[in-house]
């Protein structure tokens, strides 16, 4: 089958979210159908499904399996792809639905994050060859067990370019309800600007600090396979950003772009020996249980003690600090401390890479403002600092307007 012939597009939870929305995506297929592609499609499920689903689990129990609450949040794509196929079917259009399970999207353990080793395109291209639309139930797999596994939050995103990657298409579009990537969430910054186009770099950056428009995941495949990501609205036919290689770039902007992430709490021990292998203890013990440490910190050392503060997942908090606590009885250190209401804010831009000064004028900014500065991490192409979560959008909103509007 030739690939150039084939499109893989993703349809948003809010692309999707009622009957009108499911025929409006419908039509839309047809449309590429009838300009001679063969359509691959990824659905998330239905509007705010699986936040539903999350609080129904919530109702039953506080403390959910991870298998099992895989399980439940699985059933809200299955439900949106057998819509889509009958809408598509109301219309003239041959079409099928596949779950996970169905087309082989094998995926590690990892409950509730787990990550794609293998799809079989063996299904998908006899259907294809049948000259059917194949609609796939996104964020979803199953593990070696044939246990039901999801992506994590809005991985449908990460299972439509991995879709694309093995079926060696160009390009993936990712229909959602902005009409493309902003310099900022444009719920928080009104004056945001759209990119017309963002590097791999860049997005997999936004998208790990907190720029929900794509899993981050998804950008990680799209850079490896080299499949330029389009990201546009469901509710237009206007064009939305490209996610390419930074060399195929026309515009590059010092800052491309400002976010923040409030699901990380930090914590904190105090006063810890300062000598080798104490922080190797520390954060092997973390891993061994799975718990994904953001930014760490350590102060110099005094009297040979050092305090050493990092981030995890509010979510992880509770196990985190009784391993720390553990630990801290081995290490002799003063305290184990933490705090919930933070918020990471960062600043994103390749022009970083050839400039100087924009750490000094992020500082300066939040020096102005009098918000205090908790921790700060920084990569080739960003900057994130650590602030008191009350902050989060004010800082955004003059950080954009010192990097973007006033540039
Ligand atoms: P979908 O359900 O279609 O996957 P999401 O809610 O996951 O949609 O992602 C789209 C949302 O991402 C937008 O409504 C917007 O509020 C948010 N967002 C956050 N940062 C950005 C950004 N930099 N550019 C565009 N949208 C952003
Ligand atoms: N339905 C899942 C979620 O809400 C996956 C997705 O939409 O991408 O996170
Ligand atoms: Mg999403």
């Amino acid at each position: 089958m030739d690939s150039s012939k084939i499109i893989v597009q993703k349809y948003g939870g809010t692309s999707v979210k009622s009957p009108e929305r499911i025929k409006a995506v419908a039509d839309r297929i047809k449309s590429y159908r009838e300009k001679g592609f063969s359509v691959v499609v990824v659905v998330s499920a239905m509007g705010k499904t699986t936040d539903d689903l999350i609080d129904l689990a919530k109702q039953v129990t506080q403390t959910p399996s991870k298998r099992e609450m895989d399980m439940l949040l699985s059933t809200g794509e299955q439900v949106s792809c057998a819509l889509l196929a009958m809408a598509l079917h109301e219309i003239d259009i041959d079409a099928v639905s596949y779950t996970g399970s169905q087309i082989k999207m094998m995926t590690d353990g990892n409950f509730s994050n787990a990550k794609i080793a293998g799809i079989s395109t063996d299904r998908i291209f006899k259907s294809l060859g049948e000259n059917k639309v194949v609609i796939i139930a996104g964020f979803q797999g199953i593990d070696e067990d044939e246990n039901i596994t999801t992506l994590g939050r809005g991985g449908s995103d990460t299972t439509a370019v991995a879709l694309a990657a093995v079926l060696n298409t160009r390009d993936c579009e990712i229909y959602t309800d902005v009409d493309g990537v902003y310099t900022a969430d444009p719920r928080v910054v009104s004056s945001t600007k759209k990119l017309k186009e963002i590097s791999y770099d860049e997005m997999l950056e936004l998208a790990r600090l907190g720029a929900g428009v794509l899993h981050s995941r998804s950008v990680e495949f799209a850079k490896k396979y080299n499949i330029r990501v389009h990201v546009r609205s469901s509710f237009s036919y206007d064009e939305g950003t490209i996610v390419m290689p930074v060399e195929e770039m026309m515009e590059k902007f010092i800052i491309s772009g400002i976010t923040s992430k409030q699901d990380e709490a930090k914590v904190t021990i105090r006063e810890i020996p300062d000598k080798p292998g104490i922080s190797a203890r520390l954060f092997n013990e973390l891993g061994k249980h799975k718990i994904y440490v953001n930014m760490i910190v350590q102060s110099t050392g005094h009297d040979n003690r050092a305090s050493i503060s990092f981030t995890v997942k509010k979510d992880d908090l509770k196990k985190t600090i009784d391993i720390c606590t553990e630990l801290n009885k081995e290490f002799g250190g003063t305290s184990v401390d933490s705090k919930e209401d933070i918020a990471i804010v960062s600043a994103v831009g390749v022009g970083m890479l050839s400039s100087y000064g924009v750490a000094g004028k992020m500082f300066g900014v939040f020096s102005e403002q009098n918000i205090n500065i908790e921790m700060i991490s920084t990569s080739e192409i960003g900057i994130s600092c650590v602030i008191d979560e009350m902050y989060a959008e004010l800082a955004v909103k003059i950080l954009h307007k010192t990097f973007i509007e006033a540039e």
